[in-house]
């Protein structure tokens, strides 16, 4: 497989392509399987450039809780929701503000006179909290371990007085045991995400394949990149092997960003959490150190919210975010759930499984 491994300038390759395709068919299961992966930037390469036309009969490849804005929970939007009704300048990435709660969206909360505004990273929430001292600014802090440096390191850097988060960061790993934990659907490997890999590294996933003898292969974004973990993880299924691999090597090294893993670790700690449509997971989430308290807008603000409703009636989004269904699987997709008029939080996000369908038009095969 070596001659097919991607060096500079051939991520587009087509006869890199075209091998890929063979290897692929070489390492078709005998039986059907079923590879997740958790990353929406996968899914939309995947849909976007039709891979599952390339992938053996019996394989399929499906999208799990990989999209930030899906898995938020309404009890926190809920919360934002009041901070802002009560005054606080709410800043937060555009999804979330279009993502429902219990009763309205941020972005209906902003129609009724409510400060919520979009920003493009933490450091520019703190930005608005400096430009006006005499408010509250709470930045509602969604993302996995590639967002959630960021935020720590705003929270760690002497922030103003009046900048709170509010964090609704989640944890990759973990959820991927609970997707194994769960009633039987059999999960014959894991393509774990480029970008979250760069931070927690390639071993951060020996667990799963060591625990639960499931194969895990990190993969970069690019269509071949992608083509190539597939075919590393039909490789292991073939071979009966459970390992960690990582086809991703020129971003993804062993042990990850040692810095930014620093800085989690520093203003963070590990702790259950709810996942939309999923429900509670051990050691999911992260909330706030005790040290950083003064800034975690959970202990500085009386807010209290319900356990809400997770997913609207009819709404498949439970199924699909564990990957025990397909977007086209839910009888609203589509008619009427749409990006523009979105029943469920798959379809807000330009990460979500059901979005990233309807926009490219996917099946589970073609
Ligand atoms: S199509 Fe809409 S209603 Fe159906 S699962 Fe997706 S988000 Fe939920």
């Amino acid at each position: 497989m070596t001659d097919l491994l991607l060096g500079p300038f051939s991520l587009r390759d087509p006869a890199r392509a075209r091998g890929l395709a063979s290897l692929l068919q070489r390492y078709a299961p005998k039986d059907p399987v079923r590879i997740v992966h958790v990353c929406g930037t996968h899914e939309m390469a995947i849909a976007q450039h039709g891979l599952r036309s390339l992938l053996p009969r019996g394989v399929e490849v499906l999208e799990g809780p990989g999209c930030p804005v899906c898995v938020t929970p309404t009890g926190d939007l809920d919360r934002a929701v009041k901070l802002a009704e009560r005054g606080a300048i709410v800043c937060t990435f555009g999804d979330m503000t279009r993502v429902p709660g219990t009763r309205v969206t941020l972005a209906e909360a902003r129609a009724h006179g409510a400060d919520v505004r979009v920003v493009l990273s933490p450091a520019e929430a703190v930005e608005v909290a400096r430009a006006n001292p005499e408010r509250d600014v709470v930045f509602f802090a969604v993302g996995f371990e590639t967002t959630a440096p960021g935020t720590a390191a705003v929270l760690l850097d002497s922030p103003p007085a009046n900048f709170y988060v509010l964090s609704s960061h989640r944890l990759i790993p973990p959820a991927l045991v609970a997707l194994l934990a769960g009633p039987p659907v059999p999960i014959a490997g894991f393509l774990a995400p480029g970008h979250v890999s760069t931070v927690i590294g390639a071993r951060a996933y020996r667990v799963i394949a060591e625990r639960y003898h499931v194969p895990v292969v990190v993969a970069g974004f690019e269509p071949l990149d992608i083509l190539y973990a597939i075919a590393l993880l039909l490789r292991q299924v073939r071979e009966e092997r459970a390992e960690v691999e990582n086809a991703y090597p020129r971003a993804v090294s062993e042990e990850g960003n040692l810095r930014a893993q620093e800085l989690l670790a520093t203003a963070f700690a590990p702790s259950d959490a709810v996942w939309r449509g999923i429900g509670r997971l051990p050691g999911a989430g992260l909330s706030i150190r005790d040290e950083l308290a003064r800034h975690d807008a959970r202990r500085a603000f009386s807010v209290r919210v319900e356990e809400g409703e997770e997913k609207a009636p009819g709404c498949l989004c439970s199924e699909v975010l564990l990957a025990r269904a397909v977007p086209t699987d839910c009888p609203l997709f589509g008619d009427p759930c749409t990006p523009l008029s979105p029943v469920g939080p798959c379809m807000v996000g330009v990460e979500g499984a059901c979005n990233v369908w309807y926009r490219y038009g996917e099946r589970p095969e073609l």
